[in-house]
């Protein structure tokens, strides 16, 4: 037997479980959701969080755009406990004299961005999705099929009943290799970056001090982000390595202290001695993005849609905002009994993030490229730009509002 929905949510990753949240903040009721995640979330007792494919070892940095959409959703006091602040962010590029400092104080803010380990961040999304009572979560359960039919879309599920769903609306975020979006027959494009990034916690000699490191090397950047202290480690921040792949592998398989050498001796003494090395984990890198993200009864969100370079630590900030967004275009389209499916209300919520989207896939994606030209003159260049902005007031400030997705905000 089919049952019907409103809309199902294909994916309870990062984007999957936020979407869900703010859906059932705004939407009437009377809005049948469902959520559908594939691996299987912790228990609702559970105090520690689990390893998760979306919520694994990783950090991510959350802009300031993303600060105002969690507070929006009532989100950002049970993430404080695990956010380290950014006061500052050193850029800096190895070999070359440029580098530069961009201070949250100057701005008059509180922090450039806060760093949250993705198993927290996890925790407290599915705790307040619980919480909230909303939507109906289908847990461990794949859609397996989606078919697009007259009103909406038909689902195959596997591992639950029901096994078959109609929604009015069906929202793909189901990561990079979206299945679905395939299966629908939904094009995106591709461009391998021929890079991994490594990623790992460390632990330090020296205190961060809220310092994000952002350091462009002839491999591919390197960053450290500030993370808060944990037991048995009070100086600690989370590694993001860009290197060819090749490079990743044997660096993913040698001791802790050959790989903590390589990395002071790219890194520097900054943060003092490295001390200590985490798991290692490493993700192949491409841009990938999909120029037609909605359809009737059909939305594409997070990776699934756009998944980019985390050099700038903007992936998750976006489809933050992209999710903003959706909720907006919704919430009065549905209480005024629109289908939340209907082609014309899903066209305003693609072309109000249309330029959003596009602005920021360029700044990921230029950023390291500029980074490791060989050109002397594009580097001589670059080299100008970096001291440059230690005098170049304004265009630090569009650096720094761009990265904070300021623009976006008030757009
Ligand atoms: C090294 C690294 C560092 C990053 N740092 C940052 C950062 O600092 N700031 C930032 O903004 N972004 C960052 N990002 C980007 C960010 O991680 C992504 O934007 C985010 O993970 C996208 O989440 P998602 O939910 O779209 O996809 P995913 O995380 O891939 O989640 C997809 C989910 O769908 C589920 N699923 C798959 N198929 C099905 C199915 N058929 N049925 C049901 N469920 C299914 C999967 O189990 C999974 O849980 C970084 C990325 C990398 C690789």
């Amino acid at each position: 037997m089919t049952e019907q929905r409103d809309i199902v949510i294909a994916g309870g990753g990062m984007v999957g479980i936020s979407l869900a949240l703010e859906l059932g903040r705004l939407l009437p009721a009377t809005s049948r959701i469902t959520l559908v995640e594939g691996f299987t979330l912790p228990p609702p007792a559970s105090s520690a969080p689990d390893y998760h494919p979306s919520f694994d070892a990783r950090s991510t940095a959350l802009s300031y755009s993303s600060q105002l959409i969690y507070q929006a959703m009532g989100l950002w006091p049970a993430l404080q406990r695990w956010l380290c602040p950014i006061s500052t962010i050193h850029v800096s590029s190895r070999g070359h004299f440029g580098s530069t400092l961009l201070r949250a104080a100057d701005y008059g803010w509180q922090a450039l961005g806060h760093v949250v380990e993705n198993p927290w961040l996890g925790q407290t999304l599915l705790h307040a999705l619980r919480g909230q009572g909303r939507v109906e979560l289908l847990n461990p359960a794949q859609v397996v099929a989606a078919t697009a039919v007259s009103g909406g879309v038909d689902l195959a599920l596997e591992g639950t009943t029901p096994a078959r769903l109609h929604t009015a609306l069906l929202v793909v975020a189901d990561g990079a290799d979206s299945g679905l979006r395939q299966g629908l027959g939904v094009s995106s494009s591709e461009k391998t970056y021929r890079q991994h990034a490594l990623i790992c916690n460390i632990a330090t000699a020296q205190p961060h001090s809220g310092c994000a490191f952002e350091r462009f090397t002839d491999e591919g950047p390197l960053a450290l982000l500030p993370l808060l202290p944990a037991a048995g480690s009070s100086n600690r921040s989370a590694l993001v390595w860009t290197l060819p792949p090749e490079r990743a592998e044997s660096l993913l398989g040698c001791t802790d202290d050959k790989f903590l050498a390589a990395l002071q001796q790219r890194f520097g003494y900054r943060l003092g001695r490295l001390l200590q090395a985490g798991a290692r984990q490493a993700y192949p890198l491409s841009l990938r993005h999909c120029e037609e993200q909605v359809r009737a009864g059909v939305v594409v969100m997070g990776n699934a849609a756009h998944a980019l370079h985390p050099v700038a630590g903007q992936g998750f900030n976006l489809a933050l905002r992209d999710i903003a967004a959706l909720g907006r275009v919704l919430a009065p389209a549905v209480a005024a009994g629109a289908s939340p499916g209907s082609l014309s209300v899903l066209q305003r919520y693609r072309e109000h993030q249309r330029e959003d989207q596009l602005r920021t896939i360029q700044f990921s994606d230029r950023l390291p490229a500029l980074f490791m030209h060989s050109d002397p003159m594009l580097a001589l260049a670059r080299d100008l730009a970096l001291s440059g902005l230690d005098w170049a007031a304004p265009l630090k400030r569009a650096f720094v509002e761009h990265a904070a997705g300021l623009e976006a905000t008030r757009g």
